[in-house]
């Protein structure tokens, strides 16, 4: 069992490409005392990532034992790479205050089992439409028939996920602003 932290976990969620990490990052600039939580990946750092301490990264191995050993919240596979939420750093966080972070949808799944319920504020942001978040996508980087459609097949089932969420939110093209208001007043009351 875990013990419930003092202070609340927040998690933006929703498909690929929908712009999670700008509004994580958004919603943390307007309100300071939300702590980023840093989460484990096995993917290799992009530039300037491993000096921001933006996640801690680790080889396949060391994140398959944390796997093994239980020291994770939750767990994914995305793109051929592990992602995932450790115990012990983010209760210590979250015994600071609180804390933020996104993450992809199988994991949020896992988080609703295993993260203290009274602590977990659940966040999915939705495209204004499947086209639109699949424009984004094709644009991003020249992809297949084939992948297109396997991509559009997961965001329809996502977006059916919804349900499971405290706040769905509509993250509009060109809108991100209004998006952003919207999570950090979530925020707020939360804190009280
Ligand atoms: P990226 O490699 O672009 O940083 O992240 C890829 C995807 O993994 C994004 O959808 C992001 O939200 C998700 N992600 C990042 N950290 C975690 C995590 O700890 N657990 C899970 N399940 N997904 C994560």
């Amino acid at each position: 069992m875990t013990d419930t932290p003092r202070y609340p976990f927040f998690i933006v969620s929703g498909p690929s490409g929908v712009g999670k990490n700008t509004v994580v990052e958004g919603v943390r600039q307007a309100v300071p005392e939300l702590q980023k939580a840093t989460t484990y990946t096995s993917r290799e750092p992009r530039p300037g990532e491993l000096e921001a301490k933006m996640k801690f990264f680790v080889s396949r191995e060391e994140f398959e034992r944390k796997i093994q050993d239980e020291e994770l919240f939750e767990h994914a596979s995305y793109a051929g790479n592990y992602y995932g939420t450790p115990k012990k750093e983010l209760l210590a966080l979250l015994s600071e205050g609180p804390a933020m972070t996104d993450i992809e949808t199988q994991g949020v799944k896992q988080l609703l089992e295993t993260f203290p319920r009274e602590k977990l504020v659940t966040i999915f942001l939705k495209p204004s439409s499947v086209e639109a978040l699949t424009k984004r996508i094709t644009a991003r980087a020249p992809i297949s028939e084939e992948e297109l459609a396997g991509r559009v097949a997961r965001i329809e089932e996502e977006l059916a996920d919804a349900k499971l969420y405290d706040h769905v939110i509509v993250n509009e093209e060109g809108k991100v602003e209004r998006t952003i208001d919207q999570v950090g007043e979530y925020v707020r009351a939360a804190l009280g």
